[in-house]
């Protein structure tokens, strides 16, 4: 028995509409594992037809779905949930051959989207209008969602990316086309097999496919009534286009190249060590969250250096996914692995110092994969190493001494999305939150999200943050409906004649 076989995947994927998955006619492309080459399964190169399906789908699932109660729709996502929780072993699995991350991390992306369809069943409940009495009467705002969602979803993360999109759409009474991305659809076809046990038909509908065809047909379709999409800001912008040229509203979350910031008066250099590394490695670099730019301060700045260079090279194991003690495994394709080698080409060209890392490592049995040794830099801010987002494990490290220059350089990126600092001073703690420009700020522990955390960009990472019960007013609209007790004049009435 072949290893995908075991995994239970089909051999081929169509899109999946209306609870069914349909079947593959035209061109399909190939599911690889990224670290050995070998195929996983074909799926459907869809385009505008499955899209013009799909929305057709959730249109007319949507009155119904609409008309459902929280409670009903929350059950269907906790049932959602029990199905991902139990299957994870074979999901994380799947996850970890297409993306290469090691088991521990896509089992880590599972448990997250568990919890993040348990807390939007629960945020769905509660999630209410506004309201207010008047003179003789009362406002009522309800919140109505707005109808079929368009979703578009990247690489690194499927799981958690998947449920980011689903998950609130669901909640809030919408029906969703999700377009999962083309280097990493097979978990979420997987997920489509639970989907069609669980909810109606057409309340989820997912169409494989790239992004100049599925993507850009459902960006542009005039039955999406709101748009949602995760990925590079140049493909952002093109959606946020698409998204004015028909006037719905969007919610992006593009990249970031996010500050990790250590102060002279850590208590536990080691644990901030290990969190700078962390910040550097997890996902194999490729995450838009990734705390890229490390600004050590000076008094400590050679303490910290020796371990963050030791810790690289002696604890941040590169190996197989599957590996035992993998920390780091290899990136998702070959256009990334070239595509990081030429930023590290980049920042010796711009006279970065390589401390450590810098090239591609071979790993026995994986000879398609890129595996890139975890790489440190001494570098300035203002080099594109620091400035432009790199999506590998590439970390450029600045020391800092005089505070309000490390706050400009900082903040002095084009993105905004997160950022961690670590210090035992509770108001530098607190200032420096209050004083980075980024959605978010993890103090004393990185990548420190919990659901319920708002998560979103300032600047060009994107608008309109997931993960909080907050999201559901994204997609949802508001609208007011306003009651008197009795027919009063109206505000302007005409005098009767003579008076
Ligand atoms: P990355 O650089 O991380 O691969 P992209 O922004 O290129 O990110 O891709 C993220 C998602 O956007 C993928 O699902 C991809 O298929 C989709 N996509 C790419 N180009 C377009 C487009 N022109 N219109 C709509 N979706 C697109």
């Amino acid at each position: 028995m072949s290893s995908t076989s075991k995994l239970g995947l089909s051999e081929t994927y169509g899109a999946f509409i209306n609870n069914e998955f349909v079947p593959v006619r035209g061109p399909t492309f190939a599911a690889n594992n990224s670290g050995t080459g070998e195929q996983l399964a074909r799926i459907a190169q869809c385009g505008k037809p499955e899209i013009d399906a799909a929305v057709l789908a959730a249109q007319k699932a949507f009155p119904a779905w609409k008309a459902t109660q929280p409670e009903e729709r929350a059950a269907m996502l906790l049932q959602l949930a029990a199905a991902i929780e139990a299957d994870t072993p074979r999901l994380m699995q799947i996850d970890s051959m297409d993306i290469g991350r090691r088991l521990f991390e896509t089992k880590l992306d599972h448990t997250i989207a568990v919890a993040e369809y348990r807390y939007f069943a629960a945020a769905a409940v509660v999630h209410e209008g506004l309201n207010r009495s008047i003179p003789n009467g009362y406002m009522i705002a309800r919140r109505e969602p707005y109808g079929v969602c368009g979703q578009i979803i990247p690489w690194n993360v499927p799981a958690i990316m998947t449920a980011h999109k689903v998950a609130p759409a669901v909640a809030a009474g919408n029906t969703v086309v999700l377009k999962p991305d083309e280097n990493a659809s097979l978990s979420t076809m997987e997920l489509c097999k639970h989907i069609a046990k669980i909810f109606p038909p057409g309340v989820i509908n997912v169409v494989p496919g790239f992004g100049t065809e599925a993507g850009a047909a459902l960006t542009s379709h005039l039955g999406v009534a709101k748009l949602s999409f995760t990925g590079s800001g140049e493909v952002g912008r093109a959606i946020s286009h698409a998204a004015a040229e028909r006037l719905v509203p969007v919610t992006l979350e593009l990249g970031g190249k996010s500050p990790n910031i250590i102060f002279p008066d850590i208590e536990d250099i080691d644990a901030v060590v290990d969190n700078a590394m962390f910040a550097t490695t997890y996902c194999n670099g490729q995450s838009c969250l990734a705390g890229t730019r490390l600004f050590v301060h000076d008094a400590i700045y050679k303490e910290v250096m020796d371990r963050l260079v030791a810790g690289m090279e002696e604890r941040v194991r590169v190996g197989s996914p599957f590996g035992d003690d993998t920390i780091l495994s290899n990136l998702v394709s070959e256009k990334q692995g070239k595509r990081v080698l030429n930023y590290i080409d980049i920042g010796k060209a711009e006279g970065a110092r390589l401390l450590t890392g810098g090239s591609r490592v071979d790993i026995e049995g994986h000879k398609a994969g890129y595996f890139i040794a975890p790489t440190v830099f001494e570098a300035r801010n203002s080099m594109r190493i620091a400035q432009e987002e790199i999506f590998g494990p590439v970390l450029s490290v600045m020391r800092w001494s005089n505070y309000e220059e490390m706050i400009a350089e900082a903040n002095g990126v084009r993105y905004g999305l997160a950022a961690g600092l670590y210090t035992s001073n509770l108001r530098s703690a607190w200032e420096t939150a209050e004083r980075l420009e980024t959605g978010a700020v993890w103090i004393n522990r990185y990548f420190n999200l919990a659901s319920g955390s708002p998560f979103g960009g300032f600047k060009e990472s994107g608008y309109g943050a997931e993960l909080s019960h907050a999201t559901l007013d994204l997609y949802t609209h508001l609208k007011s409906v306003t009651i008197q007790t009795r027919v009063d004049p109206p505000w302007f009435a005409p005098k009767a004649a003579g008076k």
